[in-house]
């Protein structure tokens, strides 16, 4: 017998960081276009942000962050995606959404929406 895979299974090999897994593209209802798009982009986040997509601020401490309901980057404000959801960008206006089974998908504000929402007014408060 052939001994296939040697070295592979290191014994102390670290879990993955920044682990996500690619989902199949599926029809999302998108708020920003208002209606049903194609979501080619899809993937399912394993494990808790190492970094902020948006600005690149590395987290030094992400399980301090991830102790909030909605984990935000500490420097731009970037919601950032929890272990176990889903996550995908809608086709016609590339906005990013949080997918989650039996309910209206998430939109996660980039830079521009956070500072748009800001601009006009505080929406904050109101989910
Ligand atoms: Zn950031
Ligand atoms: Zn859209």
């Amino acid at each position: 017998m052939a001994l296939f895979g040697r070295g592979k299974d290191n014994q102390e090999a670290p879990p993955p960081k920044e682990a996500t897994y690619p989902l199949t593209p599926r029809k999302v209802h998108c708020s920003v276009c208002k209606t049903e798009k194609v979501f080619t982009k899809m993937w399912r986040r394993a494990g808790m942000m190492a970094k902020c997509p948006c600005c690149g601020q590395v987290f030094e401490n992400a399980a301090q962050l991830y102790k909030l309901v909605q984990p935000v980057c500490p420097r731009c404000d970037e919601p950032l995606e929890q272990p176990g959801f889903d996550y995908g960008f809608c086709d016609g206006c590339g906005s990013k959404f949080e997918l989650v089974e039996g309910t209206k998908p998430g939109l996660i504000p980039n830079l521009k929406q956070r500072q748009e929402r800001d601009r006009f007014g505080k929406s904050r408060s109101v989910l």
